[in-house]
């Protein structure tokens, strides 16, 4: 479904993701960890269309969409929720979602149409369409910004850290939600997080990025006895 192949991007001279390559199969949860400042999110907005890459290839489903505006990628069913959360504070939730229903389709959706996809997408997140946008907290705003990529029609979800600011329990309920998301409507997703916690129970395999380059992927478990991946997350505590 996805294939990205030596993806480097550079600021200046400073290397944020190096030759990075990796495939993804449909229907398949890949878990993205690494310590903070790894690479991660520079890769997801490589992706998405947020940034040109300076090298390297991705390919969805077999179309090359590396540089491509983020709008055409998110029109082809490629959607991606944001690390921070910023919705348009001056809109109702039900409109947020629906305007990006309506992004997801070109602008062409009818009123009742990107209101029932907003609708299911709120529903999924288990959001109540009449919460007013002014007090939602962190794990409310996640849950808007999940439903805000689901209301495009995605066959791929880039979720970028979704447990950032939450709770026990609301990392799992988080966490679980990632999951029915892929069994429920058959979404494929690419799910970053700093942490490895929740994460390894939920994936099917996991990437590790470390200063910009992948430095394990395989299984959950023989990540967690990877010398260079425990030296990150349990060496010395020194990041991350
Ligand atoms: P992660 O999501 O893994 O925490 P990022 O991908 O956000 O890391 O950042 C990787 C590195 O690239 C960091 O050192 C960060 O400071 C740098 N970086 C990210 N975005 C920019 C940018 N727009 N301009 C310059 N440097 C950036
Ligand atoms: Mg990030």
């Amino acid at each position: 479904m996805l294939e990205v192949s030596g993806l480097s991007k550079r600021f200046g001279h400073f290397p944020a993701v190096s030759a990075v390559s990796f495939t993804l199969r449909k229907g398949e949860i890949l878990g993205l960890i690494g310590p903070n400042g790894s690479g991660k999110s520079t890769t997801f907005n490589l992706i998405a269309g947020a940034m040109r890459p300076s090298s390297g290839s991705i390919r969805f489903e077999g179309t090359e969409i590396g540089g491509l505006p983020a709008h055409r990628i998110c029109r082809m069913g490629l959607a991606r929720t944001f690390q921070i959360p910023r919705p348009f504070r001056r809109l109702s939730l039900m409109e947020n979602v629906m305007l990006a229903a309506n992004y997801g389709n070109s602008g062409t959706l009818a009123k009742s149409d990107a209101q029932r996809r907003a609708e299911r997408a709120l529903d999924m997140v288990g959001l109540p369409a009449a919460d007013g946008i002014e007090g939602l907290g962190a794990a409310a705003l996640k849950k808007l910004e999940l439903a805000r990529a689901l209301a495009t029609g995605p066959r791929l979800l880039l979720a970028d850290e979704s447990l950032g600011g939450l709770d026990h329990a609301e990392m799992e309920h988080a966490a679980l939600m990632l999951e029915t998301i892929r069994t429920k409507l058959g979404i494929t997703i690419v799910w970053v997080e700093h942490i490895m916690g929740l994460l390894m129970r939920i994936v099917d395999r996991v990437i590790v990025l470390d200063h910009g380059e992948k430095i394990f992927e395989g299984l959950p478990e023989a990540a967690a006895k990877d010398a260079r991946v425990t030296e990150i997350y349990l060496g010395h505590g020194r990041r991350g």
